[in-house]
C-alpha cells in the first residue's frame, strides 16, 4: 500500500497489480529543466528517464516494460532496485558471527541479486513524494531469502535541477547481516531500443578490477588493467575490445565486471563517464561505494520487446552498478558489508545527465 505524505505536486497513477492483488503505482518526478523519471512502489523499477540531448528533444535512455506484467516475468532486473545483495554470494552461503547462512541457489550454484525474490520483486511503500523525489521503504523480515535479521530500509530518488538522479539509499538492522544495495538500470544514451551500445565512449575511474573465475565469482585478486580491455582510464568505446577475445571478457560474454574504484576518501566522487556521440549526451555516475558493476547486458538476445514495442537485442544497453563487490561475505579481504544493529547503513548514487556539443 503507498502512502504518501505532501502529495501536492506528486504526479501518480496506477500501474497494474501484484499476484496477490496489491496495487502498484508510478510516481512521475520532474526537475523543471526537462528531466522526467517515472519510478514503481514494485522493485522501486527507474520504469522511464527522460532527458534532453544536444538539440534539447528529450529521450527514454532506460530499458523497460510498459504494461507492469512485463517486470513479472523472469527478470532482467530492468531499473530494478537489488537487494539484499546486489551481484553473487558464491555457492549461495556465507558465515557470520560463526552461523552459516544458506541462500537460494538462483544461479548456477550461486546467489544473484538477492535470490528467489530479492528486492527487485517486492512492492515498497511510497512513505513521502514531493515532485522532485520519491521515499520508498521496504520492511525485509528476518530470515527472507536467508538473510539473518529485520531489515528497514529507505531508498530515495531525487531529481536534482542540475539533471541529476540522485539515489540515497539507508538501513538498519536488529541482528548482524550483510547488506549491498544497487539499482539495475539498463542505459542507451541513444534512446532505448536504439540499437547497440557499441559507439558509446566510457571511461571508468578504476586502475584495476576484479576477476572472475567461470563461474563470474571473483577470485579475489585486485588486477590492474593496465594493458587490458578493461583500462578504461581514458575513454574507449565499448564496442572496441568487446570481441577481443580476453579470457575474461570470454568468461562474461562481454563486460560483467566490478571495477574497484580510485578513492580518495569516503565521500561522493566519479566512477565513471560516458559520451554518446550522436544524441551528445553524457551519463556521469558518482557515489559513495567502492566498486562498480559494468555490464553489457551480455544476456539480452532480441527475446524480449520492451518499451514502445522496441527489440532489446544483444548489447543494447549498459549498466552501472554502483557496489560492495561481488562475494564479499566469502572475501575477507574485500571491503566489509556487514552492518550491526545501532549501525547505518548509508550510500549514495548520483546519475548525473548531460550533453557534450563536440560533433
Ligand atoms: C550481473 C550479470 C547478470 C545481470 C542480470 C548483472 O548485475 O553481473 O551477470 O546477468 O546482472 O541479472
Amino acid at each position: 500500500m503507498s502512502t504518501v505524505a505532501c502529495a501536492s505536486k506528486v504526479n501518480i497513477r496506477r500501474f497494474g497489480q501484484t499476484p496477490s492483488g496489491e496495487a502498484v503505482d508510478l510516481y512521475t518526478l520532474t526537475n523543471g529543466k526537462g528531466m522526467e523519471a517515472t519510478i514503481s512502489t514494485y522493485g522501486g523499477v527507474v520504469v522511464s528517464l527522460k532527458v534532453p540531448d544536444r538539440t534539447g528533444t528529450l529521450g527514454d535512455v532506460v530499458l523497460g516494460f510498459d504494461r507492469f506484467e512485463g517486470y513479472l516475468k523472469p527478470p532482467p532486473y530492468f531499473g530494478a532496485i537489488v537487494g539484499r545483495y546486489g551481484n553473487r554470494i558464491a555457492h549461495a552461503k556465507f558465515t557470520l558471527d560463526g552461523v552459516e547462512y544458506a541462500l537460494a541457489k538462483n544461479n548456477g550454484e550461486n546467489s544473484l541479486h538477492g535470490g528467489n525474490r530479492g528486492f527487485d520483486k517486492r512492492l515498497w511503500t511510497a512513505t513521502h513524494g514531493t515532485g522532485q523525489s520519491l521515499e520508498l521503504t521496504y520492511l525485509s523480515k528476518d530470515g527472507e531469502e536467508g538473510y539473518p535479521g529485520n531489515l528497514s530500509t529507505t531508498v530515495t530518488y531525487t531529481l536534482t535541477g542540475n539533471n541529476e538522479l540522485r539515489i540515497d539509499y539507508a538501513a538498519t538492522t536488529d541482528k548482524d547481516t550483510v547488506l549491498n544495495l544497487t539499482n539495475h538500470s539498463y542505459f542507451n544514451l541513444a534512446g532505448q531500443g536504439n540499437g547497440d551500445v557499441l559507439g558509446h565512449q566510457v571511461t571508468i575511474f578504476a586502475d584495476r578490477f576484479t576477476p572472475v573465475d567461470k563461474t563470474m565469482i571473483p577470485t579475489g585478486e585486485l588486477r590492474n588493467v593496465q594493458g587490458t580491455p578493461f583500462d578504461f582510464r581514458q575513454p574507449h568505446a565499448i564496442g572496441e575490445r568487446i570481441d577481443s577475445g580476453d579470457e575474461q571478457l570470454l568468461l562474461g560474454r562481454g563486460y560483467d565486471h566490478n571495477f574497484v574504484l580510485n578513492r580518495a576518501g569516503p565521500g561522493l566522487e566519479l566512477a565513471a563517464r560516458v559520451a554518446e556521440p550522436k544524441t551528445g549526451r553524457v551519463l556521469e555516475v558518482l557515489t559513495t561505494e567502492p566498486g562498480v558493476q559494468f555490464y553489457t547486458s551480455n544476456f539480452l538476445d532480441g527475446t524480449l520487446t520492451g518499451k514502445g514495442g522496441k527489440v532489446y537485442g544483444p548489447r543494447s544497453a549498459f549498466c552501472l552498478e554502483t557496489q560492495h563487490f561481488p562475494d564479499s561475505p566469502n572475501k575477507p579481504d574485500f571491503p566489509s558489508v556487514v552492518l550491526k544493529p545501532g549501525g547505518h547503513y548509508l550510500t549514495t548514487t548520483v546519475y548525473r545527465f548531460s550533453t557534450d556539443s563536440r560533433r
